[in-house]
């Protein structure tokens, strides 16, 4: 079987308002898609292209896949990821996470199942949390308690909020009203997206603590390991961080100091499939669990695939106006909280032309 193109797409479209967590604004949201092509017919997709610095990376890598054989992840990862000459980590990293879903999509493909029971079939309903919780114009303590009314309702039985973007009094009382909210049998986990130096992640984790928060996550910034260790030494709430981590050597230096007791890996960031089977090994090793950052259409594969796979990251529409238009298949929440990867060969990734061709960024251009 031969590579025989490779193509990038992109869609970009507005949210209903803008979100803000405890660093960042998001106005829109968006799909980045890699299609690999091959001789016999089956052709790959991949996820988490968008972006022109890595539109323009897997330009650049394209020409060393053409005519490779896709099925042979574990040589062309390593035949793309050459650090000398396109750097350790970052937007490059990204686009080979990008290429390498969509080679395991070929893979699954042609193995004739789906992803999760070729990488090794763990289980096939993974317990999940909805995401959401954001800072957003006009929405109080009220709103707040609202979403997570609807996410309880859809089954949710574990669901996250941000904290970090205002006064730790104001996100004191900001977790309380969702606690109360949501009742004591919901996990609730909360998220700073690297808003805290660790002095400030200790108080507010002190302040916490009585509302049987589930895992406090990315504290402080990534490269600050010490300050994970400190937390972790101070408070009662597990930590839970690595959705800015790269590649098996970032998350060797994150349990190496003993950072946190959940790893968020995400496929799509720190090197793909390939490199994301590495991180779950390593964490088994040290007895760690994975709780998968995002991109929950591939991740629930990955999730299920493995034993130390902990909870999945779910978005709804609340977060996403394109959730459950954007693929044919659509993923939801079991009656039991859990969610289960599509049966059909392959990730499952379907993309709705009809419903994204308003949000196309760039035409689809060959690569090659
Ligand atoms: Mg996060």
């Amino acid at each position: 079987m031969k590579i025989t193109r490779i193509t990038t797409e992109a869609f970009r479209w507005p949210r209903h308002k803008p979100i803000s967590n405890g660093l960042h604004t998001y106005t829109h949201s968006g799909l980045g898609l890699v299609k690999i092509e091959t001789d016999e017919g089956i052709t790959g997709i991949g996820l988490g292209s968008e972006g022109a610095i890595a539109e323009a990376t897997i330009r650049h890598l394209t020409p060393m896949l053409i005519g490779e054989d896709p099925i042979d992840v574990e040589r062309l990862w390593h035949k793309m990821w050459v650090p000398k000459l396109i750097g350790r980590r970052g937007m490059t990293t990204r686009a080979i996470s990008a290429i390498d879903i969509g080679l395991w999509d070929i893979r699954a493909k042609v193995a004739g199942m789906p992803l999760y029971k070729m990488l090794g079939g763990y289980r096939d309903r993974v317990p999940t949390y909805i995401a959401g919780g954001y800072y957003e114009e006009g929405k109080g303590l009220r709103e707040l308690a609202d979403e997570m009314i609807v996410n309880v309702e859809m089954g949710a039985r574990a669901i996250k909020m941000k904290i970090g973007g205002v006064s730790i009094r104001e996100d004191v009382e900001r977790v309380k009203t969702v606690r109360d909210a949501v009742g004591p049998d919901v996990k609730v986990l909360v998220d700073a997206n690297c808003a805290y130096r660790h002095w400030e992640a200790i108080r507010i984790a002190k302040r916490i603590e009585e509302f049987d928060v589930y895992w406090f996550e990315e504290p402080v910034g990534a490269d600050d390991y010490e300050g994970h260790r400190k937390l972790a030494e101070a408070t009662s709430i597990p930590i839970a961080t690595g959705e800015n981590e790269y590649t098996r050597y970032g998350f060797r230096d994150l349990i190496a100091h003993n950072s946190a007791a959940i790893l968020n890996a995400d496929a799509k960031i720190l090197g793909g499939v390939t490199e994301f089977m590495k991180v779950a090994a390593l964490a088994q090793a040290h007895d760690l669990d994975i709780a998968p950052h995002g991109s929950q259409d591939i991740h629930i594969h990955l999730v299920a695939a493995i034993s130390n796979g902990l909870i999945l990251e779910f978005y709804r529409d609340s977060v996403d106006p394109m959730w459950g238009k954007m693929y044919h298949h659509t993923l939801r929440v079991n009656d039991d909280g859990t969610v289960s990867p599509p049966a059909v060969p392959g990730i499952g990734v379907d993309p709705n032309y009809e419903a994204l061709e308003p949000f196309r960024v760039h035409r689809e251009v060959a690569t090659a």
